[in-house]
């Protein structure tokens, strides 16, 4: 190969130019028209595994990956029609059979309008290249994490705007994610008018205030330190009341600053109105359905609290039927229920919003009067004994009035309730009296 020789030595140069070339980690070569190696550099050899002796028996298109040889040969014909080099990527095939994906350079040496040689210098991206695919791989698995995963989820980036929405939270919304994606909307799966949900409140962490005043619940995440957990009845998710809990966690880059808010939810409805449910039935008086007397007694024992704690006056009133053994005796037992029943519901809707009536017991009834003084409570008694006086069932009731003392006990005022009720019956019932 007398002109392959000619060439090489052309090429090279100097001893000295193929020394400094074999110091570059990048491959060089150097090809001729027809895709004959003139003379490639260490790097090259090594990367490709193949000596002198084989480089020398080799064409170009045996080094290329076979999906890149077509485009490469269109390269080849502008390269040669002296057009401009630009960098290319392209993908080498080892001795070894290992494709190596490289990045580089092409320049020509023309000779009395004959293209030589082209010249390339190629760079060994399979690192860069194998970290991209490694990125493009756990995007698209956290993207499909998010996606397919059985809670709810959305999240928002640092300007308010869904970038995901996944398919748990369309089926919890109804609300598909081309309509969230890429908007500030929503808020419309959640609420019937526009306000922040939990995720926008952890971007405007500065936004205390309107936490607090718009959950509520609202405390630190289990799931991160930063995050916040709620759990609130959200007026229209899906178009019906529902009762979420919500966590929304910030997520930092490297630099500490904000990329994304991720909000999951956990639809605990049928959890909730159960555990409602369940807590009416505890508190409930089955028969007249106001308060039980565990429930009387609790509210009352808060009642006192706040009282003592705020110097506010409480008052109780305990009422009793008159006669009421005579009532069953006459008319049988289960109209005895149904007079129960009516007496109860006549004061229920007698008292305020703020006084609660619950049945102490048998046909003894209590009534808690936050805020009333005990004197001011007789006229409250004597409207209710007056009502119910008015029934047409013509049964009657006897009332005592207890205002709480400081520093008494709930005994203490119960026993002072019940003596009063009992001087109401022994002057004669149907009577209003207020304790000592
Ligand atoms: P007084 O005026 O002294 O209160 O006379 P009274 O007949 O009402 O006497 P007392 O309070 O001792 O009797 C309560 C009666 O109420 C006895 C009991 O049979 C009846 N009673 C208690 N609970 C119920 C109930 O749930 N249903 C019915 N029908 N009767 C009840
Ligand atoms: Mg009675
Ligand atoms: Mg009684």
């Amino acid at each position: 190969m007398p002109h392959q020789r000619a060439a090489m030595s052309y090429l090279a140069g100097s001893r000295f130019s193929q020394t400094f070339l074999d110091c570059a980690n990048d491959l060089i070569q150097s090809i001729d028209r027809n895709g004959r190696f003139l003379y490639v550099n260490r790097a090259w050899r090594e990367t490709l595994g193949y000596d002198e002796a084989e480089i020398a028996t080799l064409s170009v298109f045996d080094i290329l990956d076979p999906e890149c040889r077509e485009n490469c040969a269109t390269l080849f014909r502008d390269i040669a029609a002296g057009k401009i080099s630009h960098t290319y990527e392209v993908v080498f095939v080892a001795k070894s059979g290992r494709r190596i994906p490289v990045e580089g350079k092409i320049s020509t040496d023309f000779k009395d309008g004959e293209l030589v040689a082209t010249r390339g210098i190629f760079r060994d991206i399979s690192k860069r290249k194998a970290a991209e695919d490694l990125l493009r791989d756990q995007k698209l698995l956290t993207e499909k994490l998010i996606r397919y995963s059985a809670v709810p989820i959305f999240v928002l980036d640092p300007q308010h705007r869904v970038t995901d929405w996944n398919r748990a939270c369309e089926m919890l919304t109804g609300i598909p994610a081309e309509r969230m994606v890429g908007t500030s909307n929503h808020w419309q799966a959640f609420y019937g008018e526009k306000r922040p949900c939990l995720a926008d409140l952890v971007i405007d962490s500065a936004d205390r205030h309107n936490l607090d005043a718009l959950y509520a619940s609202a405390k630190k995440s289990e799931l991160l330190e930063e995050g916040i957990q709620a759990e609130e009845w959200l007026d229209a998710v899906g178009g019906e009341r529902r009762y979420l809990s919500c966590d929304a966690v910030p997520i930092y880059n490297h630099n500490k600053e904000l990329v994304a808010v991720i909000e999951t939810l956990h639809d605990l409805t049928e959890r909730k109105k159960m555990e409602e449910a369940l807590t009416r039935l505890a508190t409930t008086d089955t028969l007249t359905g106001i308060c039980n007397r565990g429930k009387i007694e609790e509210s009352l024992r808060q009642e006192m609290a706040r009282s003592a704690r705020y110097g506010s006056p409480l008052t109780i009133l305990l009422f009793d039927l008159d006669f009421f053994k005579k009532v069953n005796d006459t008319f049988g037992h289960s109209i005895g229920d149904q007079v129960l029943k009516e007496v109860a519901a006549t004061v229920g809707k007698q008292i305020r919003e703020t006084d609660t009536l619950g049945r102490w017991g048998g046909e003894e009834f209590m009534v808690l009067c936050p805020g009333i003084v005990a004197q001011d409570a007789v006229a409250i008694a004597e409207k209710l004994r007056q009502r119910v006086e008015e029934l047409p069932i013509g049964v009657t009731i006897s009332c005592g009035i207890a205002g709480c003392l400081p520093g008494e006990s709930m005994d203490g005022l119960i026993n002072r309730a019940d003596k009063a009720l009992y001087a109401a019956k022994h002057s004669g019932r149907n009577l209003v009296r207020l304790a000592a």
